[in-house]
């Protein structure tokens, strides 16, 4: 069983991509294959795992039906426009049609240099490798929209960071690649021809429904704001911290990508940032809805000559599909507080509630997912796991009196904890675990505690009470200041 390749985005105009081959690699070995998502795609995880399956899954050689291309795009980094970017270290090997029916690509980051890696080396190291491998997986077992990792593997080259490192390729899945500055690359360029093209392609490939709309293009413009808006409520809702909400790591298909410096928040505070390149805190956790916002506002510029022949009525048309991000945003994100809060219907005080909730946990430096796992226990009698994350517990007495008035609907209290339970994770990937994770990796070649971390994170919403270390906070000598790229 191999590949059944039907290559959608290759058979888009020349501009769109270029032409790419994977670089030589001395040593591959196989880190891990993913089964469950090899047998989605319809492939048999043990072609994968043998040599002509590694050889795929280096570069090494190219599978039947693959046309290996990288992608061409542009980018907001960090506020400032790079009208060229494009795939610099992944290569599309095509696209398959999954057992569900889904289309999805199939691409290998870290292969090499391509048309588009200006002065980078196309390469990945092994720490960044896993720390997607297992984020992302992690992100799909909690339920948010993401790219999947279907292997990974070493390629037995050194590459070149602040150290020497192990160069390593995962193999990414995802709905599509094509990202907000996908239609900033040929924005940027006026070619209306190609933006139409590209839209069309979106369309018929993640937004059919909008092919019947009135006006197709603003159709599709709602729908790619509406997908951000719930995809960064939940990233919210989970602690997670994308760490560079550039314009070309968004996914119009409304997965997260490009997992690079992302961490997981212990304590809750709005400001947190753990990138080492966001000194400014410009997608720190909290300002992250609004940057989602700013991301797409680039969107709809781009979209511009699509949405009406003249700019007056097109700026209009963008200001009012950009208007419904914030009233989206706010449905999904107090939505999915009111969930982890226990609360089965929508009352006036709720957002109230909510606010001073998240007041005195930062005040308190509660850790955010400890607590509302705790908050299960709370509805189920016992109030002391809850209270003893505060550092002063009698501001948890003060709001937790308000609650469990709020509370007094019908729901029974096991039936209340089995459904907050089934919202509020026991395990995230803490990050001082993650970085020990990938240390023991790079400095050992000891690939167990990635595994042991996937096993767990795998169910995250279960209580596995043999891995407890995994749920808890780091202690002050563990603490994680920085995560890098690593690129
Ligand atoms: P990222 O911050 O990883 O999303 O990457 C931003 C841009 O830099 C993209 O165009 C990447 O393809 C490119 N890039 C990142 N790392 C490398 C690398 N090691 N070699 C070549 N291009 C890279
Ligand atoms: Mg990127």
């Amino acid at each position: 069983m191999t590949f059944r390749f039907d290559n959608s985005y290759a058979r888009l105009p020349a501009h769109f991509h270029a032409p790419a081959a994977a670089a030589p690699a001395r040593a591959p070995r196989l880190i891990r294959v993913n089964h469950p998502l090899a047998r989605e795609l319809g492939l048999d995880p043990a072609m994968l795992e043998s040599a002509d399956g590694i050889a795929i899954l280096s570069g090494q050689t190219v599978a039947e039906g693959s046309q290996p291309i990288a992608l061409a795009y542009a980018g907001h980094q960090f506020g400032n426009f790079v009208p060229q970017l494009g795939d610099g270290r992944a290569i599309l090997l095509g696209e398959v049609i999954d057992t569900q029916g889904r289309r999805r690509d199939i691409q290998l980051k870290g292969a090499g240099r391509t048309f588009y890696s200006r002065s980078g080396d196309g390469n990945a190291a092994l720490g960044p490798v896993l720390r997607e491998y297992l984020v992302s997986e992690t992100m799909a077992a909690l339920g948010i929209p993401t790219t999947r990792a279907l292997a990974a593997v070493l390629t037995g080259e050194t590459i070149v960071r602040d150290a020497e490192l192990p160069g390593a390729i995962i193999t990414r899945v995802a709905a599509s690649h094509i990202r907000v500055g996908t239609f900033q690359f040929f924005a940027a360029r006026e070619d209306v021809d190609a933006l139409r093209l590209l839209a069309d392609h979106v369309i018929a490939r993640h937004y059919p429904d909008a092919s019947s709309a009135d006006r197709p293009y603003r159709a599709l413009l709602d729908a790619v704001i509406a997908a951000q808006a719930r995809l960064v409520a939940q990233w919210l809702l989970i602690g997670f911290i994308h760490g560079v909400m550039n314009t070309d790591n968004v996914s119009v298909a409304g997965e997260t990508i490009d997992y690079g410096p992302c961490a997981f928040m212990d304590e809750y505070d709005p400001a947190t940032v753990f990138s080492s390149i966001d000194r400014a805190g410009r997608y720190a956790y909290g300002n992250q809805p609004r940057i989602a916002h700013w991301n797409l506002t680039r969107l709809a510029e781009a979209m511009l000559p699509l949405l009406a022949d003249d700019s007056d009525p097109a700026i209009a048309d963008a200001q009012d599909a950009l208007a419904a991000f914030g009233p989206a945003f706010e449905r999904a994100y107090h939505g999915g507080l009111r969930r982890k809060l226990g609360l089965a219907s929508e009352e006036a005080g709720d957002i109230d509630l909510i606010s001073e909730l998240l007041t005195k946990m930062q005040q308190n430096q509660v850790d955010f997912t400890l607590f509302f796992r705790a908050l299960g226990d709370a509805v189920a009698g016992d109030e002391e796991p809850a209270r003893a994350l505060f550092v002063d517990p009698t501001a948890y007495d003060e709001w937790a009196a308000r609650w469990h008035a709020r509370l007094s609907d019908t729901v029974g209290g096991e039936d209340r904890r089995a459904a907050m339970n089934a919202v509020n994770p026991a395990f995230i990937p803490r990050n001082h675990h993650v970085e020990a994770m990938i240390a023991a990796a790079v400095e050992r070649d000891d690939f167990g505690p990635f595994e042991e971390m996937l096993a767990v994170l795998a169910h995250p919403y279960d209580d596995q009470p043999d891995y407890a270390r995994y749920a808890q906070p780091p202690l002050a000598h563990e603490r994680v200041a920085a995560t890098f790229c690593g690129t």
